[in-house]
Order: C-alpha cells, then sequence, then structure tokens
C-alpha cells in the first residue's frame, strides 16, 4: 500500500524525456507548458524528476493554498475517504452541510452551491442570472475587459479577452464587456435586456488589477438602482489570498459604507480545495432560493471528501492565522517589488496587487530579451525557473506571485532576492 500509483517500469521512471513522449503522443497539446516534469513537494518547494528544487511562488496559479504535500490535507483526505468519498446529491452528507455554512458565514447571509471548479462555479452564476430576469426577458451579463472566467462555451464568452474565443466562434449569446473600474462605461452598457454584471475583485490572468473602492461601491448602487445582480468571480483573488477572506472585504476595508457591501452572487474555486477539485458559488439573501429543486445539478459537486478537505483548509487557516500572514508578508514583498521598480526602471515598470496576489509588470522592450520573440513574462518566468523560483505569466509583460497562504518569511525573502538578481542582472 506504499505506493498509490502503480510502480511504472524503471527504465520510464523519473525520465525526462520519457515523460515528455508520453505527452507528445498521448496528451492533447492545448496547454503550453514550461520544459520542467515534476515529481513531488513539500510546503512551498517543489522538486523536478531531475531533482532540482524550486520554490513555488505560484501554488498551482492560486490553488494549493497550504503548499504541497499538506500533513492536514493528506489527513483529512485519509480520514473521510475511510468513511465515505462520494454519494449522490440525492442525499444529505453532513461535510456539504458544515462546509456551506463556514462560507455563509464569512460573506453574509445566503447559501451556497457546490461544483467543481472555478468555470463552472461562473456557470451557476450565468444561470442564477438567466433564472433572476427570466420572467422580464432579460439574459444578458456584462463582463469586464481583460477578465477571466473559465474554459466553457459560457466562460468565453464572459471572458474578456479576444484570445480565448478565437477558433471557438460564434460566442454563446448574451455577454458584453464594459471597460474595468470605469463606472459611468457600465452605466452606458446597460439596455433592456441587461440582468446581471459580473466581475473580478481582482482581475488575475488580466495581469492582477485590483477594482477600486470607488467602483465596487458605484456597481453595488447601480445594481440595486437597475434591478442587476451584482456577480463577483473569487476564483483567483478569494480565500484569503488577498489578506481577507474576499478581495472586496480587503479593498473596502476602512472605506465608509464599505462593511455593508455585498455582491448578489460569489463564485470560489482554485485555494478552496487545496488542490483537490473544488468549486462553489454562494448567492446572497433573498435570491438564495431562485434555483429550486430539478434547476442546477452536478454530480460530483460538493462530496464528502471534497468538503472535508476544505472544511480542514479553513480549520488550519483559523489556527495558522494565514490571513494575517498573507496580509503582512504579501506587503512586505509588495513593498520590496516596489522598492525594485523604483531602483530598476528600465526593467520593472510597475508593481500591484494585495496580499499574496502580487503583479510585476515588467517594461517594455527590456534589451537582454528582444532576441527571442518569445514574450518579455515569459522570458523572464523562465529566467526564474533556471533560478530555482516559479512565478505565473499574465499576459505578455505581467509575472504572478500567488504563493501558498503558508509561505514562510524567509521563503518570502529568498523569493525577493532571486527576482532581484534577475532584475539588477537585466539592467
Ligand atoms: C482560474 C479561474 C477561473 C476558472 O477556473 P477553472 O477551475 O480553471 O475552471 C475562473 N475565473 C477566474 C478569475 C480564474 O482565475
Amino acid at each position: 500500500m506504499k505506493e498509490i500509483v502503480p510502480a511504472p517500469p524503471a527504465i520510464v521512471r523519473n525520465d525526462y524525456e520519457s515523460i515528455r513522449e508520453l505527452f507528445a503522443k498521448n496528451v492533447v497539446p492545448s496547454y503550453g507548458r514550461f520544459e520542467i516534469v515534476l515529481s513531488h513537494g513539500a510546503g512551498s518547494y517543489l522538486f523536478d524528476v531531475t531533482g532540482k528544487r524550486y520554490l513555488d511562488l505560484g501554488s498551482g496559479i492560486a490553488v494549493c493554498s497550504l503548499g504541497h504535500a499538506s500533513p492536514a490535507i493528506t489527513e483529512a483526505l485519509v480520514e473521510q475517504s475511510k468513511k465515505l468519498i462520494h454519494v449522490s446529491n440525492l442525499y444529505f452528507t453532513e461535510p456539504q452541510g458544515r462546509l456551506a455554512a463556514e462560507i455563509v458565514k464569512r460573506i453574509g447571509a445566503g447559501k451556497c452551491f457546490f461544483a467543481n471548479s472555478g468555470a463552472e462555479a461562473n456557470e451557476g452564476l450565468f444561470k442564477l442570472a438567466r433564472k433572476f430576469g427570466h420572467a422580464e426577458g432579460r439574459f444578458e451579463i456584462l463582463t469586464a475587459t481583460n477578465s477571466f472566467h473559465g474554459r466553457t462555451l459560457a466562460g468565453i464568452a464572459a471572458t474578456g479577452q479576444d484570445k480565448v474565443k478565437k477558433g471557438f466562434e460564434p460566442m454563446m449569446p448574451g455577454f458584453r464587456h464594459i471597460p474595468y473600474n470605469d463606472l459611468a462605461a457600465a452605466r452606458a452598457a446597460i439596455s433592456p435586456a441587461t440582468v446581471a454584471i459580473m466581475i473580478e475583485g481582482v482581475q488575475g490572468e488580466g495581469g492582477v488589477t485590483p477594482a477600486t473602492p470607488e467602483y465596487l461601491l458605484g456597481l453595488r448602487a447601480l445594481c440595486d438602482e437597475k434591478k442587476l445582480l451584482l456577480l463577483m468571480d473569487g476564483v483567483q483573488c478569494g480565500h484569503y489570498r488577498t489578506g481577507r477572506f474576499q478581495s472586496f472585504q480587503r479593498i473596502l476595508e476602512g472605506v465608509p459604507g464599505g462593511e455593508k457591501f455585498l455582491p448578489d452572487g460569489l463564485s470560489m474555486a482554485k485555494s478552496l480545495g487545496g488542490g483537490f477539485p473544488i468549486g462553489a458559488f454562494w448567492v446572497r439573501s433573498p435570491y438564495q432560493d431562485l434555483l429550486g429543486p430539478g434547476t442546477h445539478a452536478t454530480t460530483f459537486g460538493g462530496t464528502p471528501l471534497a468538503c472535508a478537505v476544505a472544511l480542514k483548509i479553513f480549520s488550519v487557516i483559523e489556527s495558522e492565522r494565514l490571513e494575517e500572514q498573507a496580509r503582512k508578508l504579501g506587503d512586505w514583498m509588495k513593498k520590496e517589488l516596489e522598492r525594485l521598480v523604483q531602483t530598476y526602471p528600465t526593467v520593472v515598470k510597475n508593481a500591484r496587487g494585495l496580499g499574496f496576489m502580487l503583479g510585476l509588470e515588467l517594461a517594455e522592450n527590456i534589451p537582454a530579451f528582444a532576441a527571442s520573440d518569445k514574450s518579455a513574462a515569459l522570458q523572464f518566468v523562465n529566467r526564474l525557473h533556471e533560478a530555482g523560483v516559479m512565478t505565473i505569466p499574465a499576459g505578455t509583460h505581467v509575472i504572478r506571485l500567488l504563493p501558498a497562504l503558508n509561505l514562510k518569511p524567509q521563503e518570502a525573502a529568498e523569493g525577493i532576492a532571486a527576482i532581484e538578481a534577475l532584475v539588477k542582472l537585466l539592467a
């Protein structure tokens, strides 16, 4: 029982070339992958099959909230799987009910639905909006340019980036894009068919751009005035990443009127399961019962196993005070990145973000990158890989730091030192 995955023949084991070949022959090539074959991890470190160690500041794109091989997650998986892995949503189970209560407690009065991914959680919110407007014939959802909402057909229609739509036209009808952080544009875009506005509290794939407090409060008032649902995609920026459970709680901290702000629907995934697939959406009272029996469902959503893991993650975040960790250490890292922007303006142009959701924008025309046609972000990320640090590109000029919530201060310092060394080299 020691080896969970059956041992491959010795010749395949730990062989970079043969694993690459398995992919080349058998895996749909829909991803642009880095030339790294990973084998195992521990905390914020990952190891590839050649034994090289990486400090992981990407955590699976904001997924591995407790790092890799977390003993707490292993324990939750083992204990729950001995009792019950899956039952149909035709029945009740305790973990799903308790997890819903934990989420409601952290946001506000409402209810939760459980899915398996971020795209699916958003699909649920789109269906909620359609149901909400159905009697009046309203169906249109406004989303922001540069947004990202997932790769399903509705997800790519909702996403405000052409690159995800290309080749998959015609787009599903019912989505239009508005410039982000522009309240006047949102007001001007509303048509008689509009039923909802969906935004990310901090745009992730779009390059780590937080919403302004005025935008959030303004959209809330606008949605109330026009009877629209205000939907927030918290898939990447949620789950304590910004130093509060949800990004709007951090953005609106200390802002007059901010403590009363709530969206009408909010999607979650990524960090919620720490690497075990789970998605969810929360819907505010009084819309919490709009999706009645028979209107929405999924086989795997909210299994006892997924919910037990998510519950364990909540308890670890609380007992280890990781909310504070993300805020304090993240804010320290941001100051360090800002210092790099001051010191090396020909290489780094801007540092932004909140807590452990940080973006470093690279300057145009870095001379050392001129020889390659790869984007500056990709070349920068590749150079950091050589230095043993993992980060995530966003668009052509931004690299993202999305570390585990339990990143340690010395690991944060190690990451900053590696980034500084590279920036200095490129200057
Ligand atoms: C990752 C992401 C999604 C899609 O989540 P999947 O689990 O990949 O379907 C949706 N919205 C945002 C903001 C994301 O970052």
